[in-house]
């Protein structure tokens, strides 16, 4: 068994991995963690933004917990190398770490729109702590911020940008809102209900430079009017963080493909979380899944193949789920096949969608859309997310939900999907406590 396991990335699935090593090992280990941000939560940033959670809030261990656990830190520095013939990671003071078994957790990067003035002053990316604070230290009540990009991301920061009491622009480049998240249907319905709570909204529209004008930012488009704002945030896509491998052993592809225990081509070299490529709950194809769910899962996986065990991963679920002013907005699965029978439903007026996909009589994807105010939209949100995540056959419940796609209920509980997910845990057994060092990850 590997006695020295080295950690390279303090997030999620770094955190989730080390927690559940000392909760799966037989035998104590030495861990050793690299990572070039202290542990915190990407996902809870948006709520420091809008001042809701105080910056220590987003920590998800403290130096004493990672004591605690008897975890010998390197923070704030890169690794740059990973020699797997010899174990030897070299870190950027260049520092040699070895180790027995390793975890690539190091995440993705933001990427800004390749134009001339978006690494100028005033211009934002939003994915790190650092970042996030630059945009909360330039918004003030009435600045005017204009948001490069419509995809889940800028979706997750809208409301804190307009609770700030901003002003709010949104351009994208593509012909509709959240083109990875809906379809045209949701995305026309979204846009609308924006609009009426008065986010501006522009599709097919391509930035071409940023110029500063006085102390504010011009945004030229090429197809005219151009854009002057105070705040610039770019929410124009990540890149995993994978360059540092390069010249490794280690086989990557849109990431570092991982088998079904998370292993890479490498036998001791694992990965996890935004950086690993692995399997897909639906299509059973590797994919690269940029969102919390996955990170922890696979950390927990990782965690318990690194200690020892042998376990192994079902799939991740694509799960999309945002709220804007009030509305809420999700995706699960395999939302976009092209190949799978569909079945929808509109209330344009509320405005409520549901979208369904089907595989025979199991659901593959969804999308659904209503306002967080009906009941029957958070709920449906959570029975959708259960019966594609379940597989569940739904049988004659196909029809009826044909007729009326709003009708979740019925078919979730006759199905006895509850009680299909309820035991389902990622380990096959519950939840340790965490001890006297408890951490939110
Ligand atoms: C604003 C925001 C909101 C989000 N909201 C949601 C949401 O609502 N739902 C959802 O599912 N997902 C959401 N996400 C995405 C989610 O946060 C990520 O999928 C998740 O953080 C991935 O975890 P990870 O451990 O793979 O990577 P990360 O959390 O990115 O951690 C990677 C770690 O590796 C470190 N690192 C990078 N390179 C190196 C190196 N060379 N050497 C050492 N260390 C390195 C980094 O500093 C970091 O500590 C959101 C993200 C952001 C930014």
């Amino acid at each position: 068994m590997a006695r020295r396991h080295l950690i390279i990335g303090g997030g999620t699935a770094g955190m989730n991995a080390m927690r559940t090593i000392r909760e799966e090992e037989t035998e104590r280990s030495t861990i050793t963690l690299v990572s070039a941000e202290k542990p915190y939560s990407r996902m809870v940033l948006p709520y420091y933004l809008d001042r809701s959670i105080a910056e220590s809030h987003v920590f998800t261990a403290t130096a004493r917990v990672l004591a605690d656990w008897g975890v010998t830190t390197h923070l704030g520095k890169r690794a740059t190398a990973l020699d797997t013939k010899t174990n030897v990671c070299t870190l950027d003071d260049g520092t040699a770490v070895e180790y027995d078994d390793c975890l690539i957790a190091t995440g993705s990067s933001a990427v800004r729109a390749p134009v001339p003035g978006a690494d100028g002053p005033g211009v934002h990316s939003f994915w790190t702590l650092e970042q996030a604070r630059g945009v909360l230290a330039q918004i003030r009540p009435g600045s005017h911020v204009v948001m490069v990009g419509a995809g889940f991301i800028a979706f997750t920061i809208l409301n804190s940008i307009l609770s700030l009491g901003a002003k709010l622009t949104i351009v994208e480049v593509a012909p509709r809102i959240l083109p990875r998240m809906i379809d045209d249907t949701g995305a026309a319905l979204v846009q609308t209900w924006l609009e009426k709570n008065g986010v501006a909204v522009r599709t097919g529209a391509k930035l071409t430079r940023i110029d500063e004008v006085k102390g504010r930012r011009r945004l030229k488009m090429a197809a005219g009017g151009d854009l002057v704002a105070d705040v610039v945030i770019m929410a124009t896509g990540i890149r995993t963080n994978l360059a540092w491998l390069n010249g490794s052993e280690v086989k990557i592809n849109q990431g570092v493909v991982v088998d079904d225990h998370l292993r890479s081509s490498v036998p001791n070299v694992y990965a996890a979380g935004d950086v690993a490529e692995g399997r897909d709950l639906i299509s059973q194809t590797n994919a690269v899944h940029a969102i919390e769910p996955t990170a922890q899962e696979h950390g927990r996986i990782v965690g318990a193949n690194m200690a020892g065990k042998d376990v192994r991963y079902r799939g991740s679920l694509i799960i999309n789920i945002v709220e804007v002013c009030h509305l809420d907005v999700a995706s699960f699965g395999a939302w976009d096949d092209a190949k799978a029978e569909t079945m929808s439903g509109v209330k344009a007026d509320r405005p409520a969608y549901r979208k369904l996909l089907w595989r025979g009589d199991r659901l593959t994807g969804a999308i659904i859309l209503g306002p967080s105010t009906d009941i029957w939209t958070t709920n449906d949100v959570g029975m959708l997310k259960g019966l594609v995540q379940s597989g569940v056959s739904l049988g004659a419940w196909k029809a009826h939900l044909k007729k009326n796609p709003f009708d979740i209920k019925p078919a979730f509980i006759a199905t006895k999907t509850t009680s299909t997910l309820l035991p389902e845990t990622i380990l096959g057994r519950p939840s340790k406590a965490p001890g006297e060092s408890p951490v939110a990850v």
